[in-house]
Parts: structure tokens; sequence; C-alpha cells
């Protein structure tokens, strides 16, 4: 097997020892984050305007009325004070102008103050309430740790961060349809099976311990699918679509073939559900997947040693990214490098090194953009080979 032509890649590495300038007194800052928090801010007086069709009741069990309020006053608040420091400072003023018109928008729509009826329940509506939500936090959190302690130099608005952000959009705004969709075939299956005695011993561990087994449970399965989809070419060509990013950052694991979610989160869940965990131990599971899958992809260079092959932290999964003859078959766990361990699919430097590119081994077998992306699989008349070497 010969490995293709590795096209010139700058790659950003950080000098050792070098300190980052702060966020604020980057010139594009004040303008984008106003920009950012006038958008969220306007999606947001829109969910108040129209909860029914724009808010899911899975979402809103999650949070109060009046958190959702004093946020969004926040946000509001935000957006003007930042978009007028841009026009002050005349660094990206247009961004800021745009956040104070969203802003001020948002206030004319009624701001946090917007009565609505009581919400009567519809059988399909968006979750632009948890778009929001899910995209302020992940934000607020990770922009500032990837700024501060990155891997790589690498501005949040790297190449290919729109493509991500269309991924974003999408699986949080359809969360509904992912759910009904996962749902409807991993319940059809339970219904055939039923295993008493696991089930049983199942719910005589206390709650802690369960949450713990079904994070092994579902990891083993989760890496068992990962490993079918690196190995079977008509799958590989979804997998390859979150193989395609050339930088990692906590965006970037957005970037996943609808096909691949449904297929993943219903072989994932449906061992949880056949053995029986108690619905709180998979609840804390469901959070810690959407946490951990995040925070392996995020550009985080902090080093933590033997904890490194205790869970799964962002060196473990970059390796699986790294577009390297020798890594592109390993590392397939999300939580626990025991379970490949047990498949015998582990490998870590030892010497705390990092990939020095991801990507697909072969670059022009994946499109860019959203779209392209999504159709890709179904376009036929390629081998295996054209895909991997
Ligand atoms: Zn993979
Ligand atoms: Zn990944």
């Amino acid at each position: 097997m010969k490995l293709p032509e590795i096209p010139e890649y700058a790659h950003p590495t950080i000098e050792p020892g070098r300190r980052r300038p702060r966020v604020f007194s980057h010139p594009v800052f004040w303008g984008y984050a106003s920009l950012a928090l006038g958008l969220l801010a306007f999606a947001s007086v829109l969910c108040f305007h129209f909860p029914q069709l724009l808010t899911s009741v899975e979402v809103r069990a999650i949070y109060s009325e009046a958190f959702a309020r004093y946020l969004l006053l926040g946000g509001l608040i935000a957006a003007f004070g930042f978009g007028t420091i841009a026009v002050l400072k005349d660094q990206a003023r247009a961004s800021g102008l745009g956040g104070v018109a969203l802003a001020t928008a948002s206030f004319w729509l009624g701001g946090a103050t917007v009565e609505f009826d009581s919400i009567e329940s519809t059988p399909y509506s968006l979750g632009l309430d948890w778009f929001v939500l899910s995209l302020f936090f992940s934000a607020v959190v990770f922009i500032p740790l990837e700024h501060y302690f990155a891997h790589r130099h690498l501005s949040p608005l790297r190449p290919g961060w729109r493509t991500d952000a269309a991924y974003f959009f999408t699986s949080h705004v359809f969360i509904q349809f992912l759910l009904i969709a996962v749902t409807v075939g991993t319940t059809f299956i339970t219904g055939f099976v039923e295993i008493r005695a696991v089930k049983e011993f199942v719910v005589s561990m206390p709650l802690w311990l369960q949450f713990l087994v079904a994070v092994f449970v579902a990891d083993l399965a989760q890496a068992l699918i990962h490993r079918t989809y690196h190995r079977v070419m008509p799958l590989w060509r979804f997998h390859a679509v979150h193989h395609s990013s050339r930088e990692l950052d906590w965006l970037a694991g957005s970037r996943i073939h609808f096909v691949e979610t449904v297929l993943t989160r219903s072989v994932v869940l449906l061992p949880l559900l056949v053995f029986g965990f108690a619905q709180p131990a998979v609840n804390a599971y469901i959070i810690l997947v959407g946490l951990q899958a995040v925070v392996a992809h995020a550009n985080i260079g902090v080093r933590f040693g033997w904890l490194e092959y205790l869970v799964v932290l962002p060196r473990y999964h970059h390796w699986h990214h790294a577009r390297h003859k020798l890594y592109w078959d390993r590392n397939y766990a999300i939580h626990l490098p025991v379970v490949d361990m047990l498949m015998g699919t582990f490998k870590l430097p030892r010497d705390g090194s990092w990939p020095e590119e991801y990507g697909v081994m072969k670059l022009e077998t994946v499109p860019n953009g959203f779209v392209a992306q999504h159709l890709m699989p179904f376009q036929g008349g390629r081998k295996y080979d054209d895909f991997v070497n």
C-alpha cells in the first residue's frame, strides 16, 4: 500500500511558553460578539413569540421560563454594549452595528418580557431554543478554553467553520425529528427482545453503578459500529464526512452525516434499553456523551498524563482523526480507552505528541459544504480503494 501525496499544509502549533493575548484585545472581538449575541437574542425572542412551533417539549424540560428571560435580557444588554464598544473603537464596526440593530429589533418585538399563552402540545416542533442555549454555552466555555489552552493557533472562524455551523444548527433545530427516528427503530426492536435475568441484575445495581456500566456498554456498542464504518465501504462513505475536517475544534465534532447520527444513536441506545438501565442513568449518559464528544474534538493542548489512559480526552480522539496510515483504524472509543484496549485498537504515542495533520487519506473524495457532503454517500461509482488506501 502506498500513501498518496500529502500536499503542503501549514499547521500552526504554539511555541512552548508563549503567552496568548487576551481574548478581549482581539480587534474583532467586540463587533463579532455583539453580532453573535444579537442573532441569538433575536432567535430567542422568536422562540417566545412562537413557542409551539420553535421550541421542543423535550428541551423545555431542562430550563425554566424565568431562566430563559434573564438570559435573554443579559444577552440583549451585552449585544448593545459590545456593539457600542466596537463602534467607539472603530473595530469590526459593521458587525457591531448589526448586533445593535438586531438587539433593537428584539426589544421592539417585546424583548425579555414577551407574553405568551399556555403552550399546547403540537405533534412536531423545532428546537430553536436548544440551538440557542447549546451554542451560547458551548461558545462561552470553549472559545476562551481553546484560546488560552490551545494546541494550535486557530481562529474560531477557521476554514470550514460555516459548514460545521450548518451541521450544528441542523442537528439542534431538528432534534425532535432525530429523536423520533432513533426511538422508532429502537423501541420496535426492544419490543421483541426480553432478557429478564439481565434486566433484574441491572435494576438491582445502585444508580451510580448503573451509570458507569451504561457508559461502558454504550461505548462498546459505539466503538463496534464505529469500526464497522471504517471497514465497510458503503458505511465509510457516510463516516468519511466526519473525518473530512482539516482542523479540529469544539465545533468540528458536529460534522456528522444525518444518516450516521441516526444509525449510531440507535445502535448505542439499543443495549441500554434492552438491558433495562434506569432512566436517570440513561439521561446522565446522554449528558456525558454530548459533553465528551465536544471535548474530544476540542483544540485543547493541556497534558493530562495518566488520565489520558482512563478517559477519552482531546489528544486521544485527535489521533483517531489523524491523516496517518497507522492511525486511521485506531482509537474508536469516545468515553473509555479501555474499550479500544479490549478491541485491540488502542494506540497513543507515549511522548505526548499530536498528529501532524487531520483529514481523510484521499482528500478529494469528500466535497466541501453541508449539502454536497450529505449527497456524497449516495453518489455511487467508487470502490473502497478510492476512499481508503
Ligand atoms: Zn472514525
Ligand atoms: Zn471525531
